[in-house]
């Protein structure tokens, strides 16, 4: 499995080092079971799955695997997705969960 993490959410973890351990745990049990832990979102981000950190953040990532199979690969901007294997997680945001889309 290879994990990518973008800028924001790169960012976002620098901002709050304080859960940084969590988060670290979290990517962790991700990498393991990417669809077994993640809960799908829909509508406009469709394709995109989110992990809960403590009570307060939410991670947001894609499975290329996944995102293939259900043909999700039209709907996420997953930019440089054809560079990459199936077996690849790109962690995408790391939002405060009160900011976050309805979820
Ligand atoms: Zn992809």
């Amino acid at each position: 499995m290879e994990a990518l993490f973008e800028k924001a959410f790169v960012k976002t973890l620098r901002k709050h080092s304080g859960i940084k351990k969590q988060v670290e745990n979290k990517v962790r049990m991700i990498m393991e079971q990417p669809l077994a832990l993640g809960e799908p979102l829909k509508g406009n981000f469709r394709g995109f799955y989110t992990y809960p950190v403590k009570k307060s953040f939410i991670i947001i990532y894609l499975y290329c695997r996944a995102c293939r199979k259900k043909g999700d690969d039209a709907f996420v901007v997953c930019s440089d997705c054809s560079q990459r294997g199936d077996e690849t997680i790109k962690f995408v945001l790391l939002e405060p969960h009160d900011e976050t889309y309805g979820i």
